[in-house]
């Protein structure tokens, strides 16, 4: 466990390449159920499988990430962050190696929506049907800028990022839980005191701010019980962003290191790039990037390129 002050310099390139080797580990079994998993567990980085593609290539997830974290770099504007979106979409701007291989289908309708000339914060669905976890997947870099720590302005940060698109509540809310609590994973030596800090946060917040009351306690085995105590065939993992943000919690809050965290992960089945990219931005923050296994970083595909940003963007944050 990575617990020296000297953490605080790396939790750029911690979140950045925590959430892009999950991903790269799940890519390959993307969609595979979990009795499968079960008979044949992922151990290890492999390629292929679903999406045909060589050993740690990164998909949706982690290239909407990149361009999160480039846009907050240079500082954040929700147009612009759109803007990037739309190219990774069309040209493949922030992917793997060109190919976007891998997109979910509210994404790909609100940025057709960008394209088609709508303000980005406008371009997100935002009925009860669309709560997949396409905002949550990418919203782990609003967690390094201490400027959030006032959490009234996260949380209009946050309707507004996810709102590209998701802009139904329960997306903004799964995802001010997640950053809550990165942020709180980042100030905290132990894991399990950051999540009850999380949840009292979070807990408080809700209680002076008017949320839907039906919103709120979908959440409540987060926020009102210990989702590390639930049973793994309760976990759902499949792309509904609250079993996202559970799966997520349990796989974290029940492993012991970076590897266990995302092989638990991607062992869940069904949406196992964006379980592991979503764990692996706490697991990767937590652990540090020097306790991912070192030929899991040698296979990532644009390493230097996401080092390089991980870079930039923590010289430019607020200290
Ligand atoms: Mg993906």
């Amino acid at each position: 466990m990575n617990k020296n002050n000297n953490r605080a310099a790396n939790h750029s390139k911690n979140l950045l390449l925590g959430v892009a080797i999950g991903d790269a580990i799940g890519v390959p079994i993307e969609f595979m159920s979990r009795p499968h998993l079960d008979a044949n567990p992922m151990t290890d980085i492999t390629g292929w499988g679903t999406h045909e593609q060589p050993p740690g290539t990164f998909s949706d997830d982690t290239s909407l990430t990149l361009c999160l974290a480039e846009s907050m770099a240079e500082g954040l504007d929700i147009e612009q962050l759109g803007k990037k979106m739309c190219d990774w979409y069309r040209k493949g701007y922030w992917s793997a190696d060109g190919d976007v291989f891998d997109i979910g289908i509210g994404t790909r309708i609100a940025l057709q929506k960008i394209l088609n000339g709508s303000p980005a914060v406008l371009a997100g669905g935002n009925t009860d049907m669309d709560n997949g976890n396409g905002s949550l997947m990418r919203i782990a870099p609003l967690a390094l800028d201490k400027a959030y720590q006032d959490r009234v302005l996260l949380w209009n940060t946050i309707q507004a990022v996810s709102s590209i698109t998701h802009r139904h509540v329960r997306s903004h809310l799964a995802c001010f839980i997640w950053v809550v609590f990165l942020q709180e994973l980042m100030e905290c030596m132990d894991k399990q005191e950051a999540y009850e800090k999380m949840k009292h946060i979070v807990n408080a917040f809700f209680d002076h701010h008017t949320i839907e009351s039906r919103e709120r306690e979908l959440f409540s085995r987060v926020l009102e019980n210990d989702i590390q105590q639930v049973d793994r065939s309760m976990i759902n993992s499949g792309g509904y962003v609250l079993e996202t943000l559970e799966a997520s919690f349990w796989c974290f809050l029940n492993t012991d290191s970076y590897k266990e965290a995302i092989l638990t992960g991607v062992n869940l089945g069904r949406d196992t790039d964006t379980t592991a990219a979503v764990v692996g931005a706490a697991a990767g923050t937590y652990y540090g990037h020097e306790q991912i296994p070192s030929h899991w970083l040698d296979a990532l595909t644009r390493r230097n390129d996401i080092v390089t940003l991980a870079e930039k963007l923590q010289a430019s944050l607020s200290s």
